[in-house]
C-alpha cells in the first residue's frame, strides 16, 4: 500500500517539486519502516559474501554449471548500492564494513567510521544476545572482508592488528587463511598461543578443523591466502562451512555465521573468466549445502550477495551446451554497478527491492529483532 501511495505522490506534483510531503520522505539509508519487519523471525543467520561476484560472475557460473546453480534455489531477490563514502567505486574493506556496521564509510576502512573511530560490528551486537559468531573465508581470515566483521583499523592493510583484534572479541569460530599475521609477528607474539588460553581450539588443515567437535575454533587452512581453485585448494570452503555450522548449532541461542567466497574478486581482477567461473562454482556449492542446512533446520535465514562487482565482467557470446562464454572485461579493477541479494528461509521477504548495502545489516538485526539506540 505504501509504494503506490508513494507513486500518486510523485504523479501528482512530479520530480521537481519542492512539495513537503515528497521531501519529507526518509533518506535512503536510514531505514526500518514497520513493512521491514520479518513476519517470522529466525533464529540464526548465514550470510554469505561473493567477493566480486556481479550478474555476470552468477551467469558465467550458470553456464557454466548447465542451469544448475543453488543460487536459483533463493525465491527472494534484491539489489544492494554499492557505493562507499568516499567513492562510487567501493573497495572490500568499505563494503564489508557497511554490511557489518550499517555505515558508509571510505575506501580501506576495517570497521571504522570516516572519522577512523570504532564502529560496533553485527558479531559484537549479536554477541551481547548469547547469539553464537563465525567467519569463513576462503582468503587469509585478516583480509578486508571477514576482517570488516571483527577488527577495527583504519587500513585494510594493517593484517597483523587485524589479527591481534580477535583477541577482543569473543567469535565463536573462525576457518581461513593468513596463520603467519598471528604466528610470525613484529611484537614477537604469538596470538595463537593466546587464543588457546582463551580456550580456542587450533585447528590446522582442513582435516584438524572437522575433527574439533565442540568449543571454539580458531582454524587455518592456509600460511597466507588459500590457493585458487585451479590449483587445487579442493572443497574445503564447502568442508570448513558446514564444520562452523557443527559447531555454532550447538548454541541455544541461535548463530551468526558470515562466509566469503573470496576469490570471485581475485578473477575479476585478473580478468580471467576461468579463475571467476572455477571459484564462482565453489561459492555456489557451499550455497548449496548451506541452503540444504537451512532447509532442515527451518530456523535459519540464509542471506547471499557481493560487496561490488570486479572487472566490468560482460558476456560477449559462449555456447550453452558446452558450457562455456566468451569472457570480456573494461576494468582489473570494481565497478559501481549493483549486485543481487538473494535470500532463503524465514525473514528472507524483508530483503527484497533495492537499497543500499548498509541497509543489510539493518534488515540483518531486526531478523534478530534486535533494535539498536
Ligand atoms: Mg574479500
Ligand atoms: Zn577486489
Amino acid at each position: 500500500m505504501k509504494s503506490i501511495y508513494l507513486l500518486l505522490i510523485v504523479g501528482s506534483y512530479g520530480f521537481g517539486s519542492c512539495n513537503q510531503d515528497v521531501k519529507s520522505e526518509e533518506p535512503e539509508n536510514t531505514i526500518e519502516t514497520p513493512e521491514q519487519q520479518p513476519k517470522v523471525k529466525p533464529k540464526n543467520i548465514i550470510f554469505m559474501i561473493g567477493d566480486g561476484m556481479g550478474l555476470t560472475q552468477i551467469t558465467a557460473g550458470m553456464i557454466a554449471k548447465k542451469d544448475n546453480l543453488n543460487l536459483e534455489r533463493c525465491p527472494i531477490i534484491g539489489l544492494s548500492k554499492t557505493e562507499s563514502a568516499d567513492n562510487i567505486i567501493t573497495d572490500s574493506a568499505a563494503g564489508a564494513t557497511a554490511f557489518s556496521t550499517g555505515v558508509k564509510t571510505y575506501n580501506g576502512a576495517i570497521g571504522v567510521g570516516t572519522d577512523t573511530l570504532p564502529l560496533k560490528n553485527i558479531i559484537e551486537i549479536v554477541e551481547t544476545h548469547n547469539i553464537a559468531t563465525g567467519l569463513v573465508a576462503t582468503a587469509s581470515i585478516t583480509h578486508a572482508t571477514p576482517a570488516s566483521f571483527i577488527a577495527h583499523q583504519k587500513s585494510r592493510f594493517m593484517d597483523q592488528e587485524i589479527a591481534a583484534d580477535f583477541l577482543n572479541t569473543d567469535i565463536d569460530v573462525f576457518i581461513g587463511g593468513g596463520k603467519t599475521h598471528f604466528t610470525q609477528r613484529e611484537d614477537q607474539q604469538n596470538l595463537l598461543k593466546q587464543l588457546e588460553e582463551k580456550g580456542y581450539h587450533i585447528a590446522t588443515g582442513i582435516e584438524e578443523v572437522e575433527a574439533v567437535g565442540d568449543g571454539k575454533l580458531a582454524g587455518f587452512i592456509a600460511d597466507d591466502h588459500p590457493v585458487k581453485m585451479s590449483e587445487g585448494r579442493g572443497d574445503v570452503l564447502t568442508r570448513a562451512t558446514k564444520a562452523a555450522i557443527n559447531l555454532l548449532v550447538m548454541g541455544d541461542k541461535g548463530f551468526f555465521l558470515m562466509v566469503e567466497g573470496s576469490q570471485i574478486d581475485w578473477g575479476g581482477h585478473a580478468n580471467e573468466s576461468d579463475y571467476i567461473i572455477s571459484e564462482m562454482i565453489d561459492f555456489d556449492n557451499t550455497i548449496g549445502a548451506v541452503l540444504d542446512f537451512a532447509e532442515k533446520n527451518g530456523e535459519t535465514l540464509v542471506i547471499i550477495t557481493a560487496d561490488h562487482e570486479t572487472g566490468g565482467y560482460a558476456i560477449n557470446g559462449g555456447d550453452r551446451a558446452a558450457g562455456t562464454v566468451d569472457g570480456a572485461f573494461t576494468t582489473d579493477y570494481h565497478t559501481a554497478t549493483m549486485v543481487p541479494v538473494f535470500a532463503f528461509g524465514p525473514g528472507a521477504e524483508i530483503f527484497s527491492g533495492i537499497y543500499q548495502n548498509t541497509a543489510i545489516f539493518n534488515k540483518m538485526l531486526a531478523s534478530y529483532g534486535i533494535s539498536i539506540e
